[in-house]
């Protein structure tokens, strides 16, 4: 029974869906340049190692517009007792904890300050060191803003239920019903900030009969902040934590569809107009693009709900071009799949919409709230 934490679909706009699909089938042309603009991009991995952000422009070339710009605030502890003198850089390489590290943000506000103007305009700075499980989380927030003023448009990505990074973390474990979250998407909403929210729909090599752990809590979570805009990273999906099926032994091309109908729900529900889903991650393309009905299925609903989705790499410190745009190849057959104007607003238009507002506001609010805002070096 797929539960009813979502309002009912309109069937109205899931046949509208159709009829955009037909559409898109007649016109696929090139886009003209830049292809996309990355919502979701890391600039540096688990140990806080990365590139250097003009060999990223190099990268990005003409093809990459704008990106949302931010590290990993999580440390992959080297525990020599763990692993020896091997020295882990990814979180699955050792069973050494995680912990939360704030100076991430700091290292990317000093990057995008290092930059000329034209080249600021082209990122989009989110903050990601401070711990959703900590009351004083939205105070590290606040600070942030008031050191760093005019650089930063959001916070995240952050993780609350992430596979198996979650419970590496030392300290308090992060939950969707902790107050802690709520203190700061209510400052988000405040402030204006854009949140890239990762959040696991379900836990690993969950049943797949069952409904999703955290649908609900997540659901509750979205209502409770209706003025914030929130991103939620993987549209829930992730590493082992696949798209849910209807039957235990339903095919391959048949499996996304409870995981599809939660997210039909939930674009349906007028009540969550301010959620966003980003599309994100190889992990993730892999499973929209694993069959024809999949990607006929995905791209009816993005059809229908073309000014809801954003498309991001997810890359981490990318130092080849082909590694860069391979989750934006991965994507061809839903690209084609779209409507040209569907197309637009994923790979550009809902980014600059929902990054410029988010720009606008939190500067506004800089001005009202932090002295002397103004005073920033300008390299320009
Ligand atoms: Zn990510």
């Amino acid at each position: 029974m797929i539960s009813n934490c979502f309002a009912t679909l309109s069937t109205r706009v899931w046949l509208a869906g159709c009829a955009f699909a037909l559409a898109a089938s007649v016109a696929h042309a090139e886009p003209e340049a830049p292809l996309f603009h990355d919502s979701h991009f890391h600039l540096t991995n688990y140990i806080q190692e990365g590139v250097d952000i003009q060999d990223f422009l190099e990268l990005m070339g003409d093809d990459v517009g704008r990106v949302a710009l931010f590290g990993i605030p999580l440390q992959q502890t080297w525990s020599h007792g763990n692993t020896g003198d091997f020295a882990p850089t990814y979180y699955l390489h050792t069973d050494a904890p995680l912990y939360y590290y704030s100076f991430t943000d700091a290292y990317i506000a000093q990057t995008y300050l290092s930059l000329d103007q034209a080249q600021r305009d082209r990122f989009d700075p989110m903050i990601t060191g401070f711990n959703p499980a900590d009351m004083y989380g939205v105070e590290h927030i606040r600070r942030v803003l008031h050191t760093f003023p005019g650089v930063f448009s959001g916070i995240g990505e952050f993780s609350i239920h992430k596979e198996f990074v979650s419970s590496k973390v030392a300290g308090e474990t992060a939950s969707l019903v902790d107050p802690a979250l709520d203190r700061i998407f209510e400052f988000t909403a405040e402030t204006g900030l854009v949140s890239i929210l990762h959040c696991d729909i379900d836990v690993p090599f969950a049943d797949q009969m069952q409904e999703p752990i955290y649908l609900r809590q997540m659901a509750a979570l979205l209502r409770r902040h209706s003025d914030a805009t929130i991103i939620w990273a993987h549209t829930g999906l992730g590493r082992v934590v696949t798209p849910k099926t209807s039957s235990a032994s339903a095919s391959a091309t048949t499996r996304s569809s409870n995981h599809l109908e939660y997210l039909k729900m939930a674009l349906a529900d007028e009540g969550l107009d301010h959620v966003y889903f980003d599309i994100s991650w190889d992990e993730v393309a892999k499973y929209i693009v694993a069959s024809e009905a999949r990607i006929e299925a995905m791209a009816a609903m993005v059809n229908a709900y073309p000014t809801r989705f954003l498309f991001g790499t997810d890359a981490v410190a990318p130092r080849e071009r082909e590694s860069y745009m391979k989750v934006y190849r991965q994507y061809a057959p839903l690209w084609d799949a779209l409507t040209p104007e569907a197309r637009r607003l994923v790979t550009r238009g809902n980014y600059e919409r929902v990054f410029d507002r988010a720009r606008e506001r939190v500067r506004a609010w800089e001005r009202e709230n932090v002295a002397g805002y103004g005073q920033v070096q300008d390299k320009g």
